[in-house]
């Protein structure tokens, strides 16, 4: 039942892909070919993100919880479907948890989500402020049944009032039944290790995922990090104004700074790691070949900016 936890327990390297869902249906067929062939170098799971204004538990072939679907039955992947709660009534709520279990799903990450755009966070009377409350409302209605993975932030959350106090708001969401944290994105192998510490100073003690964004063009970094409120290191701004109008040059730069971070971070013992794929396939295959974790006989991806013998790999 829950073989990621039993797997995250076992001392053993892995790696895990996360994708979002897509805007066509043209996207979504693409996005299946791509989780089977990724599926073959084999991910302990794969994720799918949720994004509450987009219907996503409707029956679209776009829709968070169809992809979760396919993902799990059809691509056979162990599946683990993201889901908000923020401005979520317990109805609506318990209808996603429902869905979510008649079509298999074990694995859930258990988010708070964000207001719409242009909209404050505020109180939510009889209904979900933070994601512990999440946690706590599916142990309540569904015992053990899924495993519970939370976020976790290296460099506190935007909205805390300080990284002492997102700490201690990470432990409670721990203490209410998550099961394991897989962390925001970051830059220094050393803001990670240092992250982990002081979750273990305060008795956090489950497994902490490493969450790896390969930088595949500078404005989808620059989208992202906005996104998340981070600040871009100055060393990585520097290298990459450099070489700003050369795609090619970033996409190489992505996977060598990629390949380095996880280096650092398995020669400090860490053994699973995650990565925030943006829905592409070539960086990360060939992140995953440098790295030894490509476990298939299918070879990772060629770097089509590099070859012209994509034809020979499916
Ligand atoms: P929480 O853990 O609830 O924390 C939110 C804030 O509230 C923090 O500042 C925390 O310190 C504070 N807080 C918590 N409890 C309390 C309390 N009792 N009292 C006072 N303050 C408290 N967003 C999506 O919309 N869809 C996704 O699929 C998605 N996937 C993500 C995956 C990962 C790995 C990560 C890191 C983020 C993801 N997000 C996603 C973004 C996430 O929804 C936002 O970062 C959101 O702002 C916070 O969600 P959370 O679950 O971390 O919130």
């Amino acid at each position: 039942i829950d073989k990621i936890k039993r797997k995250i327990e076992n001392k053993e390297t892995w790696f895990s892909l996360e994708f979002f869902p897509p805007k066509t249906v043209n996207g979504a067929s693409n996005l299946i070919s791509k989780l089977e062939f990724l599926g073959s170098g084999r991910p302990l799971f794969c994720d799918i993100t949720w994004h509450p204004a987009g219907d996503p538990s409707s029956d679209k072939p776009t829709s968070s919880m169809k992809i979760a679907n396919v993902m799990l039955n059809y691509c056979q992947l162990e599946t683990m479907l993201h889901i908000t709660c923020y401005g979520q009534t317990k109805e609506s709520m318990k209808q996603y948890l429902d869905k979510a279990k008649s079509i298999g799903i074990r694995n859930l990450l258990a988010l708070r989500g964000d207001p719409a755009v242009g909209s404050e966070w505020k109180v939510q009377e009889n209904g979900f402020n933070y994601a512990t409350d999440l946690v706590k409302f599916t142990k309540e209605n569904y015992g053990d049944y899924f495993v519970i993975c939370v976020a976790g932030y290296p460099h506190g959350h935007p909205d805390s009032p300080n990284y002492e106090q997102d700490l201690i708001h990470l432990k409670e969401k721990v203490d209410a039944g998550a099961d394991f944290i897989i962390t925001q994105l970051f830059f220094k192998p050393e803001k990670f290790l240092t992250y982990v510490e002081d979750c273990r100073r305060i008795g956090i003690n489950c497994p902490i995922i490493p969450g790896i964004l390969p930088i595949q063009s500078y404005d989808s970094l620059r989208h992202i990090c906005k996104l998340s409120k981070l600040e871009v290191p100055e060393n990585i701004v520097n290298a990459l104004e450099k070489i700003k109008d050369n795609d090619e040059a970033i996409r190489i730069y992505g996977i060598e700074t990629a390949v380095q971070l996880c280096k650092d971070l398995m020669n400090a013992g860490v053994l699973g790691l995650h990565f925030y794929t943006l829905n592409r396939e070539v960086a990360v295959t060939e992140i995953l070949r440098r790295l030894d974790l490509w476990n298939s006989e299918t070879p990772p991806r060629d770097l089509p900016w590099k070859s012209n013998q994509l034809c020979s790999y499916p």
